[in-house]
């Protein structure tokens, strides 16, 4: 039995769930497609930025009223 060799691997895209063969097909994988992996890695940044980009609004307002 040797079934683990011979079925094709496969993960869920992290983006939209789809489902994705682990080879080197799939260039973009464990995404689906370079759009899925953009999102993903844009999402991420988007989140790391907003924080600090919110607090230093918040900063400048207040000094800069001389
Ligand atoms: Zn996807």
């Amino acid at each position: 039995m040797e079934t683990e060799h011979s079925r094709p691997r496969t993960v869920n895209c992290p983006t939209c769930a789809v489902l994705v063969e682990w080879g080197p097909a799939q260039p973009w994988r464990p995404f689906c497609s370079e759009r899925c992996r953009l999102i993903d890695l844009g999402s991420w940044l988007d989140e790391s930025h907003r924080i600090p980009a919110e607090d230093a609004t918040l900063l400048t307002d207040e000094n800069d009223s001389q």
